[in-house]
């Protein structure tokens, strides 16, 4: 069985503790409005242009047979393009990317495992991330399975957009979740994120109850979820949990801007939440009991 990849990122010191490597997965359920992954949306392969790197040397268009690049790299016709990756094999500038590789859990594992002794001298391991890995249900349950015979540290970082019996197979062998949580509002969920919330909140809490470590990621987006009382809706949330979990900040930002353009999609956003606007949340989530990252 062949899962969709788009990154294998070694040596992550941010998604999970120790050194790690992060696998990149292909698809997602949500539409965030401030997404900074958009090349991980489409359960399908995707062709990036880099406008900025083009050389003009029109290697790309010679090796397109369906006519997609006929005016240019630039002026990519998606509606012709088969995501043969020919293009982005003969660009001598990196100008062009396949964003997708399909790769077996054992490719996956021989990658990740040649960085095995990082992970065994700082407690690390293995994180599958994305887009949503329990989109490729199948072949993440495979790949952890796999990482788990040779030993390995695994966490999900997950939106929880999933049946509870796919999360609960999925949560036996993983060791750890980074659980992404945006807002409690269910008005608010369905407007940012285009899903009601009902099912992530629902799998949270039995996720917390089955006894699984779990730290919350609650991204802060200026003029979406940035608000006291979103602020304080979430701590309750968490709070009424067992065991408390942790919470993590993640201040929004703008490095996946220039993802959109290359990929031919539209970017809404504007704001940038200032430093100093987590820094009050993290105070404010502090004097309510809560431990923060
Ligand atoms: S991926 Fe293939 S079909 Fe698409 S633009 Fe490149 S060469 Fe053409
Ligand atoms: S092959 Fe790469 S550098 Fe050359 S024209 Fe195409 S995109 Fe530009």
């Amino acid at each position: 069985m062949n899962g969709l990849i788009f990154d294998i990122q070694r040596f992550s010191i941010h998604d999970g503790p120790g050194i790690r490597t992060t696998v990149f997965m292909k698809g997602c359920p949500l539409r965030c409005a401030w997404c900074h992954n958009p090349e991980s949306i489409s359960d399908e392969p995707q062709i990036a242009v880099y406008r900025h790197k083009c050389i003009g040397c029109g290697e790309c268009r010679s090796v397109c047979s369906t006519g997609a690049l006929a005016d240019g790299p630039e002026f990519i016709d998606r509606s012709k393009c088969r995501t043969c990756g020919k293009c982005a094999e003969i660009c001598p500038n990196e100008a062009i990317k396949l964003i997708g590789l399909s790769m077996t859990a054992a490719e996956v594992v021989d990658t990740v495992m040649r960085d095995a002794i990082y992970y065994e001298t700082s407690g690390g391991g293995v994180t599958l991330s994305g887009g949503e890995p329990l989109r490729q249900y199948e072949f993440s349950l495979a790949l952890l399975g796999e990482l788990k015979k040779h030993g390995l540290y695994t966490a999900v970082e997950t939106c929880g957009a999933c049946s509870w019996e796919k999360l609960e197979a999925i949560a036996n062998l993983t060791d750890l979740f980074l659980y992404d949580l945006k807002m409690i509002d269910p008005a608010g969920h369905l407007r940012f994120c285009g899903a009601d919330n009902s099912l992530i909140l629902d799998n949270a809490r039995r996720l917390a109850a089955h006894g699984s470590d779990i730290i919350f990621r609650v991204p802060v987006i200026p003029g979406c979820n940035d608000s006291p009382n979103d602020i304080i809706a979430i701590a309750d949330f968490i709070i009424s949990l067992p065991n408390t979990p942790l919470i993590e900040l993640m201040p929004y930002h703008r490095i996946g801007r220039g993802k959109y353009e290359a990929l031919g999609m539209r970017f809404d956003l504007t704001e940038t939440c200032e430093p100093e606007n987590v820094d009050s949340i993290k105070e404010r989530l502090r004097e309510m009991g809560m431990e923060v990252i």
